[in-house]
């Protein structure tokens, strides 16, 4: 039984204790890329298709496939541009839908808000919560409705991006021997799309099969994302991590493996997800309503972002949790009491449903998730839980400390051995580490500088789009931009700024677009003024990509940091901005 009755000091000492177990000093260098072992980064989903390579010039070149870039090609296209390319490394169009194929993935954010640009498609979800699978077709379709597949160079990666004032062009070259000159230059390089392993002694020595949870190989497991694994039953497999990805894929492990072992170095905090199909006379009803998405999209971000309607449409754990946001900045020191309080409250509420769910008490007692609410992206599945029940399956908890080693043929953990056959890394992807390395590339801009050098000391934007000493280069990432648990959501409003600003550029006759440096610091202080409890919820959490693996951000990333209050303020911002006409903020040349 977890003791519900511990009082607030008891419980910050606790939270404190766990904490200290997983601070390491090595911080994100605990971490590898994939490509490090082996070809832990191939992609197991298409055969490398060979072709020649392109010379060519156009007026946008947007890198990355995934919903950021989608959005932007399929706003690019109704505000009529329509000569772009579309750069993926990947076979096809969606991005982390793409990569992140495991069994049981889903997303955690309800399909009706969270796929881009439904009321266009006219696409009903079949689930409140998709699966990746149809999330994957979803992007496809997408494509197919923007004509997007005609624009796109897939299997390709940027390899160097460098400004041309002479020709006011940027000129790629890829990894596909590309020669590519465009006006516009779009990144959309995901936020957690470079996928990382934990550096544990050994990694290198196993000799059974592994893969990284976004490059799942079902050769060796069988089945699909929607089939069982047929290959597991005389298997025994062990699966490092216990984040949002192992929450989803250890009750499909569990089902098919002979036997499962989960490797814990510290709980995910679970709730409810209660799955429902759609009903599709609900749906039919709900999307006569021109305009249905965005106010369903208004009213989920209005609740977990303080900003609360009077009706909660969406009305699931994410809009319990963050419905009483405690991370928000207290008023006053009685207010702060109240805010820890009702964190506690809510931890405790997970912590009784484990201790109720499952029924080994001392396998429970290892599930207890001992940090704030938001340290951690809150988990929601209704059979993780359950899948400790189970015979086949085995929970290796290392007491915040993390597996020990790794043999040929085994997982050390605790100082005991777990032999296994298939061993799976459920271990993330970089959050906050440097943007150029994230990138695989690293964009070269007025006189040479390079992005690296030119934000040595922290970034330097405007909305997080445009930096100073880059013309005609534009980002779609979460660094100063804004920010949401619907991701996709704050994607698409970039996509859609992006998409604006090239298109009146070119209408305007505009040869380069750059961001003075005065409105760069005015959006500066903008999104610090939105950090303000940042640092100070962050910095006692558990160690997590949130808070760089552990302390306090540091100056750098809190220059990094993304608007912090609620999207619908953003995204108020950057209409404001596109009302108004007049490009405030960028320098706009004609060069001809
Ligand atoms: P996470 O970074 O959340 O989890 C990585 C896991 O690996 C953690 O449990 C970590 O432990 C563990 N780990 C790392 N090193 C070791 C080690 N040496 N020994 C044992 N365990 C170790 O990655 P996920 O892929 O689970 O999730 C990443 C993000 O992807 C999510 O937060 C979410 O934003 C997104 N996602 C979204 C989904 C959605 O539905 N929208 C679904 C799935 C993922 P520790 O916690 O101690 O660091």
């Amino acid at each position: 039984m977890t003791d519900s009755t511990l009082s607030p000091e008891a419980l910050r000492e606790k939270y404190e204790q766990e904490r200290l177990k997983r601070v390491r000093a090595e911080g994100n260098a605990q971490y590898v890329e994939l490509k490090t072992y082996k070809d832990y980064d191939a992609d197991p989903y298409t055969p490398l298709i060979p072709r020649e390579p392109l010379d060519i010039e156009t007026d946008a070149v947007i890198v990355g496939a995934g919903w950021g870039g989608m959005t932007t090609a399929a706003f690019l296209r109704k505000n009529g541009v329509n000569d772009f390319r579309i750069i993926d490394k990947a076979g096809d169009f969606g991005g982390t839908w793409y990569w992140n194929r495991y069994p049981g993935c889903m997303c955690d954010v309800e399909s009706y808000c969270y796929l881009p640009l439904l009321e266009e498609t006219g696409y009903m979800p079949t689930k409140k919560y998709a699966h990746a699978s149809e999330i994957f077709a979803y992007a496809q379709q997408l494509g197919r409705k923007y004509d997007m597949y005609e624009n796109a160079i897939f299997q390709t990666e940027v390899v160097d991006a460098v400004w041309n004032e002479d020709s006011q062009r940027w000129h790629l070259t890829t990894t596909r021997g590309d020669k590519i000159a465009t006006r516009f230059f779009v990144i959309c390089g995901g936020v957690l799309h470079k996928a990382k392993l934990p550096g544990i002694p050994g990694i290198r020595d196993f000799q059974g099969e592994a893969f990284h949870t976004s490059r799942w190989d079902y050769a060796v497991t069988g089945g699909g994302p929607e089939e069982p694994m047929t290959n597991l039953g005389d298997k025994i497999v062990g699966i490092i991590g216990t984040g949002a990805t192992a929450v989803q894929a250890v009750p499909k492990l569990a089902e098919a493996a002979k036997h499962l072992y989960v490797f814990q170095r510290t709980p995910s905090a679970v709730s409810v997800r209660n799955q429902q199909e759609t009903d599709p006379a609900w749906f039919a009803e709900m999307s006569k309503t021109p305009g249905w998405q965005q106010a369903r999209i208004d009213n989920f971000t209005g609740m977990i972002t303080g900003k609360k309607p009077e009706v909660d449409l969406v009305d699931d754990g994410w809009t319990e949790i963050l419905g009483n946001d405690t991370k928000r900045p207290p008023r006053d020191e009685e207010d702060a009491k109240y805010l820890e309080l009702l964190d506690y409250q809510q931890m405790q509420k997970i912590r009784d449903r484990i201790t109720e769910t499952v029924k080994d008490p001392a396998t429970a007692e290892k599930l207890l998730p001992w940090y704030k609410v938001s340290c951690k992206r809150p988990c929601f599945h209704d059979d993780y839980l359950p899948a400790f029940n189970r015979d086949n399956v085995t929970l290796v908890d290392t007491d915040g400390h993390g597996v020990e080693r790794i043999t040929a043929n085994s997982v050390i953990a605790n100082g005991q051995e777990y032999p296994v056959d298939i061993l799976i890394y459920a271990s993330g992807f970089e959050v906050l580490t440097f943007y150029t390395h994230r990138l695989g590339f690293d964009p070269k801009g007025n006189g040479g500088v390079s992005m690296s050098e030119a934000w040595a000391k922290g970034p330097n934007t405007l909305f997080g789009i445009h930096t100073n000493g880059f013309p005609n280069m534009m980002m779609n990432s979460a660094i100063q931009g804004g920010q949401d648990v619907n991701f996709a959501y704050t994607l698409t409003q970039t996509g859609k700024q992006i998409a604006y600003t090239i298109s009146e550029a070119l209408s305007r006759g505009a040869t380069t677009v750059e961001p003075k440096p005065t409105a760069e610091s005015e959006w500066f202080d903008v999104i610090m003024g939105t950090l303000a409890s940042y640092g100070a919820y962050f910095a006692d959490c558990t160690p997590s990509y949130l808070n760089n693996e552990g302390g306090a951000p540091s100056d750098y990333d809190m220059k990094c940091g993304c608007s912090r209050g609620s999207a619908l303020d953003w995204v108020k911002i950057l209409e404001a901005w596109r009302e108004r006409g007049d490009l405030t903020g960028l320098e706009l040349t004609t060069k001809s």
